[in-house]
């Protein structure tokens, strides 16, 4: 059975940094966070593509193990282009084509529905929202969301926060959604929305959690060599209910484990274009990280 079920965006991305340009590349937030998701579990996806997608990539989802009976076909696939400058926390998007998002209606596979772990990656809140009320019982319902469905879907976006158990922001999206400079009162906002707990991720600098008792703060990864950051949002979070899908443990402590798994496959994501650099990472390179990580942390 495939569990984390990830509902999200299944793209062509055309994008340039200041260290090169792609064009239709794969991409997408399900995309990235069911492959960073496979290092731990075998994961599910739910979205669509159009028959503009190159079916090259269906075989190398597959191919890491990632169940696609969930991806259904439109016209025309979801397209994203975007840039960054010298900040590279920072994505500039050019143009977003919603294309066959538009017309998508959620259909769960049967094999899906007994999934416990839940992963609302930055996709149409009401997308989310249609995902989560047809799996059966699930144990947690992590999303995430980025600033255009904060702009076009507030209320429905609201509601699906409503319906989650994690919610994963940006520094920015959080300032932006709940309306204030200050990341803490952004943190206990989203907690007054029944969510037990709230990560905010900060780009190269970690990733802070807030439940409501406790507060941990991960350090970032010293990256020497980024050349693209796109997708890393999707690999944290991908990576987070991956390995709590695994490890089947939901205490705090794991959690801020699930948080360093996912620090360490976004930082190996933005090592090269695209999905590119995970293709190429083995289980030693996770856990070479890992300790660095715990190193880094300890005075
Ligand atoms: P990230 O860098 O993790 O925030 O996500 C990058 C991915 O998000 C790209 O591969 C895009 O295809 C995808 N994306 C861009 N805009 C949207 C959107 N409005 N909704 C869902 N996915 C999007």
């Amino acid at each position: 059975m495939a569990d984390p079920i990830i509902i999200g965006t299944v793209a062509l991305d055309s994008l340039e940094t200041p260290f090169g340009k792609v064009q239709n590349i794969l991409g997408g937030s399900a995309s990235y966070a069911s492959l960073a998701a496979s290092f731990f579990s075998k994961p599910g996806i739910l979205s669509i593509v159009g028959k503009d997608f190159p079916c090259e990539h269906i075989k190398f989802l597959n191919g890491r193990g990632i169940n696609t009976e969930g991806i259904v076909l439109g016209e025309k696939t979801f397209r994203w282009q975007g840039f960054y400058e010298f900040d590279m926390n920072e994505a500039k998007t050019l143009r977003t084509e919603l294309n066959a998002l538009e017309s998508y209606k959620v259909n769960v596979p049967e094999n899906y529905k007994n999934a416990k772990y839940v992963f609302l990656a930055n996709i149409d809140p009401e997308l989310q929202l249609a995902a989560i009320k047809q799996i059966k019982n699930p144990e947690l319902v992590v999303m995430d969301t980025m600033n255009f469905w904060i702009e076009h879907k507030k209320k429905q976006l609201l509601e699906a926060i409503d319906k989650s158990d994690v919610i994963v922001l940006n520094d920015a999206e959080a300032r932006q959604l709940f309306n204030t400079p200050n990341l803490v009162k952004a943190a206990n906002a989203a907690l007054k929305l029944h969510s037990k707990s709230v990560i905010i991720k900060k780009g190269e600098h970690g990733a802070l959690l807030f439940t409501d008792k406790k507060h941990f703060s991960a350090p970032g990864y010293p990256l020497e060599n980024i050349k693209d950051p796109t997708g890393c949002g999707d690999c944290f979070g991908g990576a987070f209910i991956g390995y709590l899908a695994k490890t089947r443990d939901l205490s705090e402590a794991n959690m801020r484990k699930a948080i360093i798994y996912g620090s360490i496959i976004a930082s190996y994501n933005a090592e090269d274009f695209g999905t590119k650099r995970l293709q190429k990472i083995s289980h030693e390179d996770i856990e070479k990280r890992y300790k660095e990580f715990k190193d880094i942390r300890e005075f």
